[in-house]
């Protein structure tokens, strides 16, 4: 269970269908089929006119019109089936369908999402795709028709954070002058084709409280994608995959020589980061979870490692020093902990 009993109800209805409710209690068979409707005897007040009890799969809600005459969405039909309140059907309805809280929440905010879950028990097989919440369901990110140009590859900024000419270029990462962008260090994000979905922006130099650090344009889900893996995935098979959690970390081990490395962008993992990470990989691939030595990233690592431990070899690499980060790594220390992650 998520640390916080705070609840997102909307996140947990929209990830859940009347379908797999009725699924839960053995009811499904029971219901007739036709066209968007699902229709059958009343499960609450245990009627038995085959009629008098109607679903709709689209809108996702249920409405009895005997006895009940009454009808709801999900959460209403578990907490009446239940006899609970609202709040204790959303705790069960997380429980039975394993949704994944913290991911829910990471999808409601643009920037970096704070880890809020605790690990779970992997089982030990291959898993199903994870369960896709609204703000996964609604397609991918659109590749960009346009590219920013004119970008400063040989920024101060970039300097400063130990960027060389060469990384900026590889990335296609500079400081932008102009629109959206303006003043922040303009990163690529690319999809598992290749192709640019999004810009990110990073603040060039310390932020004011009003401004973000990083700047993702709007109607972009991060959640769908897994930065550099376009890239990551054409590495030898055989040197272990390193998952980072910022753009920093990614293009500084990058370029201290290891290239199979990939950033989830914060310290969660979204369930599509989780397929995409496992369609990359195979059972005989190796991970190695570097997130920065701090809260969130002790907190987001031992979820992701749970998770990633269900189709690849996983290793979490712990730095001794608190608030350490890979960015900091020489390229000593760094093949150092690659080289010994077989
Ligand atoms: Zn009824």
């Amino acid at each position: 269970m998520p640390k916080s009993t705070f609840i997102d109800f909307k996140a947990v209805k929209s990830a859940l269908t009347m379908e797999r409710v009725l699924e839960h209690y053995g009811l499904l068979d029971s219901f007739k089929r036709s066209g968007d409707s699902l229709s059958g005897p009343c499960p609450i007040h245990k009627g038995s006119n085959p009629t008098q009890f109607r679903v709709s799969i689209s809108k996702n809600v249920w409405n009895c019109f005997s006895e009940c005459k009454h009808g709801g969405n999900t959460l209403d039909f578990i907490a009446r089936k239940e006899n609970v309140t609202i709040h204790a059907a959303a705790m069960k309805a997380i429980e039975w369908f394993g949704l994944n809280l913290g991911e829910m929440k990471a999808d409601a905010e643009q920037e970096a999402g704070e880890p809020d879950e605790t690990p779970r028990q992997a089982p030990p097989t291959r898993p199903k795709p994870p369960i896709q919440t609204k703000a996964e369901s609604g397609g991918p990110n659109k590749a960009l028709n346009f590219r920013l140009d004119k970008l400063e590859r040989e920024h101060l900024y970039l300097k400063e954070r130990g960027i060389t000419l060469e990384t900026a270029v590889d990335f296609g990462a500079g400081f932008c002058e102009k629109g959206m962008m303006a003043g922040r260090i303009a990163i690529p994000i690319h999809n598992p084709d290749g192709k640019v979905v999004a810009y990110a922006g990073r603040f060039a130099g310390v932020p004011s409280d009003d401004n973000p650090k990083y700047k993702l344009p709007q109607g972009f889900r991060k959640s769908l994608e897994v930065f550099n893996i376009d890239r990551a995935v054409k590495e030898p098979r055989d040197i272990p995959w390193v998952i980072v959690e910022g753009f920093f970390d990614c293009m500084k081990l990058h370029q201290l020589g290891h290239k199979k490395v990939v950033a989830l962008m914060g310290s969660t993992m979204s369930g599509a980061q989780e397929e995409l990470i496992r369609k990359s990989t195979d059972s005989r691939s190796q991970a190695i979870i570097m997130f920065d030595e701090d809260e969130a990233g002790r907190a987001g690592r031992e979820d992701i490692a749970v998770r990633l431990a269900k189709f690849v070899f996983v290793k979490v690499h712990t730095f001794e020093r608190e608030d350490m980060q890979p960015k900091n790594l020489t390229s000593e220390e760094l093949a150092a902990i690659v080289g010994g992650g077989k």
